[in-house]
């Protein structure tokens, strides 16, 4: 599908994004995962929640720069992207999300993963998964501004009864777990903005509960995953939205804030 030569208006839009593509597996420390175990150096603390004094964040993304394929500019000296959550619930937010970057090598010995917490809710520690991560091209979808969106809608339907593809489902933004691109909003946008420089924040990850529902299905899987059954991480994050991750690349120290929404 011809995205921008439907739609010239979001050409200059587009933005690339890395899905990971999460199956169930046996990811070593070494490598990227979702929901693996981490390169966590044994000379630093286990990070634990705030909310919750002493109970251990669970690990949810771990991505070499390697594996990221230049969508995110990793911070000098660092190739290693980390995010660990806090799965119990909080006040207002399923989980509370922390984001480390650092230099695999120079992590030196390891310190083990603490037992999970006992009282997690459910769907909100994933599974241990491998990833094959795939670039693609997205438009945006709840990010569109509303005057272009009102201008493109008629067209939007007339190709949707034409083709069948409706532009919000099958050829805006990709479902599942994804580096840069546009968050998986479904609701209205909420970009935050940085509390150090006042700018809005770059986008950084999307965690979202399932990576393909019937609509998106049938565009967004791959070609090599088409009629496959599979196991992905189980998320289950409020009625099966998504937590998106934000940072600001100027400010030192790449502050980082969170949002999160469901249908
Ligand atoms: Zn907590
Ligand atoms: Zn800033």
């Amino acid at each position: 599908m011809d995205v921008e030569g439907l739609f010239p208006e979001v050409a200059p839009l587009r933005r690339q994004a890395l899905r990971l593509h999460p199956r169930a597996g046996g990811p070593a420390r070494q490598d990227s995962s979702v929901g693996g175990p981490l390169l966590w150096p044994a000379h630093e603390a286990w990070p634990v929640c705030p909310e919750h004094h002493r109970s251990p964040m669970v690990p949810v993304v771990q991505l070499h720069a390697a594996d990221a394929l230049g969508i995110v500019p990793f911070p000098a000296g660092c190739d290693l992207l980390q995010v660990l959550w806090c799965p119990r619930d909080h006040d207002g937010r399923w989980v509370v999300p922390e984001v480390h970057w650092r230099d695999a090598e120079g992590v030196g010995d390891i310190r083990e993963a603490p037992p999970l917490p006992v009282e997690e809710p459910y769907g909100h520690v994933p599974k241990p998964c491998v990833v094959h991560p795939e670039l693609v091209t997205e438009y945006p979808s709840w990010d569109l501004a509303d005057g272009l969106w009102d201008a493109l809608e008629p067209r939007f339907e007339q190709v949707e009864a034409e083709t069948g593809w409706d532009y919000q489902y099958h050829l805006s933004t990709a479902p599942g777990i994804k580096l840069g691109g546009f968050p998986g909003w479904s609701q209205d946008p909420e970009w935050p903005d940085c509390s150090g420089c006042g700018k809005p924040m770059d986008h950084l990850l999307t965690v979202e509960s399932t990576e393909a529902d019937a609509a998106s299905r049938l565009t967004w899987t791959p070609v090599e995953d088409q009629g496959v059954a599979y196991e992905g991480p189980g998320l289950v994050l409020g009625d099966l939205g998504g937590v998106y991750l934000f940072e600001c690349r100027t400010c030192p120290g790449r502050p980082y804030k969170d949002r999160f929404d469901c249908a």
